[in-house]
This record gives C-alpha cells, sequence and structure tokens, in this order.
C-alpha cells in the first residue's frame, strides 16, 4: 500500500506574506526543511508570530502567502514525490492533504451532512470508485463515521458550525478529517480554547483516524497539552521562521519547563 517515496517532502521553503492592498512581500519562513511520513505524528511548537500558521496556510495555498525561490538550493514541495507547489487548494484535498485551523468557518444554512459530501466528493474527484452512488449511501458512511468519533448524529443536520459550542466545532472538524481520509494531515492550534476533556476526544479522534488511515500527521501547537494524549514520534520548535531545534517527546517536555527563550538555534 505505501509507496516507496510516501512522504510528505519541505526542503527549504521560503514564503513571503503578501500584502493585499500595496502587494509588498514580508518574509516570513527562512529555509524550513521537513519530513513527514505516513502514519508519523510530528508536532511543531514555538513562540507566538514565529511562523507556525504561516506554514499551514503555506501548505493549504492560501494565496496571501507565497513562496519565494531561494537564492540558492531548491524549494522542494513534495506529496509523495510528486510536485504539489502550484497545486490549488483543491487539487492538493484531492491528493489528501487535509488542514484544520484554529477558527473553523460558520456556514448557516448549509447542513454539516451536506458540507461534508461536497468535501467527500472534492477529495475523490479523481476516484471514482470511492463515490457513493446514492446520497443515502453517503449518509450511511458518514453516521458510521461520527458513532465512531462519538460525535452526536444531530449536530449533522445542523448548519455547519452555526451555534455550535468550541468543543463540538472541534468534533466535527474531526469528523471532517476522517470523511476525507487523508494522507496528511496538519493541525493548527486545534487544542486551543478546549477544555481538557475537549482536548482529550480530539486527540483520541485523530489517533483513531491515524491509525485507520496510516496518517501522517503534523500537530501545530503552542502548548504541551494536547501533546499529553497525541504522542509526537519529532518534536520541532519553530523560531522566527525557521525550525532550529528537532527531537523527540522529550524535547516538549524541556520547553514546557523552560520556555521558549533559552533555546538557542
Ligand atoms: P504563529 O502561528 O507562529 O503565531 P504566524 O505564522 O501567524 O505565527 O505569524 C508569523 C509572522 O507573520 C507574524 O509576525 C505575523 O504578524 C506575520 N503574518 C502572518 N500572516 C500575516 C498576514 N496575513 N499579514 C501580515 N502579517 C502576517
Ligand atoms: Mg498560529
Amino acid at each position: 500500500m505505501s509507496k516507496k517515496n510516501a512522504q510528505l517532502t519541505l526542503k527549504n521553503l521560503h514564503v513571503s506574506v503578501v500584502n493585499q492592498q500595496t502587494e509588498e512581500h514580508t518574509p516570513i519562513l527562512r529555509g524550513v526543511d521537513l519530513v513527514v511520513k505516513p502514519g508519523e505524528i510530528h508536532a511543531i511548537m514555538g513562540p507566538n508570530g514565529s511562523g507556525k500558521s504561516t506554514l499551514a496556510y503555506t501548505l493549504a495555498g492560501h494565496p496571501f502567502y507565497e513562496v519565494e525561490e531561494p537564492k540558492k538550493n531548491k524549494t522542494e514541495f513534495l506529496l509523495d514525490g510528486e510536485d504539489i507547489l502550484e497545486k490549488s487548494p483543491d487539487e492538493r484535498a484531492a491528493e489528501g492533504l487535509f488542514l484544520a485551523f484554529q477558527y473553523p468557518v460558520e456556514v448557516p444554512g448549509v447542513k454539516v451532512q451536506n458540507f461534508l459530501r461536497l468535501a467527500y466528493n472534492a477529495r475523490f474527484v479523481n476516484q471514482p470508485q470511492k463515490l457513493f452512488a446514492k446520497v443515502i449511501e453517503f449518509r450511511r458512511h458518514l453516521e458510521g463515521l461520527a458513532k465512531e468519533l462519538k460525535v452526536n448524529p444531530e449536530l449533522l443536520k445542523r448548519g455547519l458550525n452555526e451555534g455550535f459550542s468550541g468543543g463540538e466545532k472541534k468534533r466535527v472538524e474531526i469528523l471532517q478529517m476522517a470523511v476525507l481520509e487523508p494522507k496528511y494531515a496538519i493541525l493548527d492550534e486545534t487544542d486551543s480554547g478546549l477544555d481538557v476533556d475537549a482536548i482529550k476526544a480530539v486527540a483520541e479522534g485523530v489517533e483513531k483516524i491515524r491509525r485507520k488511515y496510516n496518517t501522517g500527521i503534523v500537530v501545530i501547537t503552542h502548548y504541551q497539552r494536547i501533546l499529553k494524549y497525541l504522542k509526537p514520534d519529532f518534536v520541532h520548535v519553530m523560531k522566527a521562521g525557521k525550525i532550529v531545534k528537532s527531537g523527540d517527546k522529550e524535547l516538549a517536555a524541556q520547553l514546557e519547563a523552560e520556555g521558549f527563550e533559552k533555546l538557542e538555534s
């Protein structure tokens, strides 16, 4: 099943944020290297403003973030060996890349189950054998996943995130992740603003998905809390647009005790 070159590869990634009025480019990421293999959990930690969300948005293909050609050493941005730098956000999703963000959007009037059906159909647009012939068949599939992830099925009939609590939003987002069967998933501060029970539920859901689909996970977090439940194989520290240190979960514990300031690059 897993291909020889199955990995998400980032090499020498330089990214600027583009001001939409002045078109001015401000460099944020200054040469990020990261390799994520299927089934691995990577945590990216770092102080506010270090570029963690910029990395997530860049992976998603957000138009405000521009990958700049470095002066030396070519940039690589590969998903299972395929260059996805020029691909649109939808095309990236269809390749199996999933991104969950800190602030989920509210889409009143669009029921969760319909939103997820469209997302599923877009994800598998290139794999017709994965598509369900009838809406009711998808519903059954969705209800099965909701049960597995302990998501209240009543939520599926409500408007997306409309009046949802913080915990409900996150659970539905994790359900969305399960629906999309991602090869690689990036979770940006998906733990922020959640109480301990919700963090635990999210972490358990992510772990279930990882085991089921052998998803490579990148969890971006400011705190160590979620890493108590989601055990990282690798921990990376980002500072001023670069990964300045990588290690195992001991590094996360060290950061918790000593803070980011002490870390020397
Ligand atoms: P983190 O997620 O680690 O807190 P961000 O990636 O959000 O960091 O931000 C890194 C830096 O880039 C910050 O200085 C931030 O102000 C700047 N930045 C990010 N996005 C934008 C944007 N759309 N416009 C202007 N500055 C931005
Ligand atoms: Mg951020």
